[in-house]
């Protein structure tokens, strides 16, 4: 449960059990500007601040004048290791904060295994929600923002790759991906392959910052341009979801069927035959092929 304001100072604790809590705080995506007052309150207030960098992490918290207790690097090569002291500290009624990089902790950052450990603990979780990458380039994008799919990083190379750009093509859902930016050109030329370079695609650069930038096109439109642009900074890709494929009519089934009477089947085996070939349900062919 959230905590108010005041609940959430830096006085002792009544009982420590109580006030033992595993905080998320999100922190700006590059506008210092975008640092919540509650984001602040949070860091002032914990025992602990689990951070990637802590002399990144150090910079924001100078910026918003707070004296951290005690700053901790928790990476993606630290997390696991982690995981047993911070909640074994929440256990002794400690407030540990987790702030990543920049963004929500947990979306392609380290979080999600602190928080699985100090639930499976039954210790408090609270979040003091701030930007994310995702969702800031998924609402600038004009595409459809109602059902989306995120997916992050996609694997670097091998079978990993090719399987979820396949899984990537067919979705139909307005895709989310993050890419660094000496990869965007080799991922959308890799995307291009596997949708089609039709497909309607946003490149959201440098979100927040000075050179903020949303590029719109296609993906063809979208390789053209970082060839001839060298991309720099960061970059959220936002694809547009695959199209639903075509309705299959009674007349596409009709001339299914006559094509495979023609060639000497069954009104059986023309049934079969159709229904698994256009993906419809083999009672409607039937009804068709028998009139009835
Ligand atoms: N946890 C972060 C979040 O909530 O957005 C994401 C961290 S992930 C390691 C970093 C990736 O997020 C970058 O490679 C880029 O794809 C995207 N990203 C972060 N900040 C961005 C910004 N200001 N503009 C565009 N993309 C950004």
């Amino acid at each position: 449960m959230a905590m108010s304001s005041s609940s959430a100072s830096t006085s002792e604790p009544a009982g420590a059990s109580a006030r033992g809590r595993l905080v998320l705080v999100g922190t700006p995506i590059g506008n210092l500007g975008d640092l919540t007052p509650r984001a602040i309150e949070a860091l002032a207030g914990a025992d602990l601040v689990c951070c990637e960098d802590t002399r990144r992490t150090g910079r924001l918290l100078q910026h918003a004048g707070i004296r951290a207790r005690e700053l901790r690097v928790v990476n993606d090569h630290t997390e696991d290791r982690a995981v047993t002291d911070v909640v074994a500290r929440i256990g002794r009624g400690e407030v540990v904060a987790v702030v990543t990089d920049a963004g929500m902790p947990g979306i392609s950052d380290p979080g999600e295994q602190l928080v699985a450990a100090a639930a499976a603990a039954g210790h408090t979780i609270e979040v003091v929600p701030g930007p994310s990458a995702a969702v800031t380039a998924l609402v600038a994008s004009g595409l459809p923002a109602g059902r989306f799919a995120f997916e992050g990083f996609l694997p670097r190379k091998g079978s990993g790759r090719t399987e979820r750009l396949a899984v990537v093509a067919g979705e139909r859902r307005t895709v989310v991906l993050y890419e660094a930016p000496h990869r965007v050109a080799r991922t959308l030329a890799d995307l291009a392959a596997a949708c089609g370079g039709d497909r309607r695609v946003v490149l959201a650069r440098e979100l927040t910052k000075l050179h903020e930038e949303l590029w719109r096109g296609s993906l063809d439109g979208a390789v053209q341009r970082v060839a001839e642009v060298e991309p720099r900074g960061e970059y959220v890709l936002v694809l547009d979801g695959a199209a639903a494929p075509a309705e299959v009519t009674d007349a596409d089934i009709v001339a299914a069927l006559e094509l495979e009477r023609a060639a000497g089947a069954s009104t059986r085996d023309a049934v079969a035959e159709v229904a698994a070939e256009l993906h419809v349900a083999k009672r409607r062919v039937y009804a068709l092929a028998t009139g009835g």
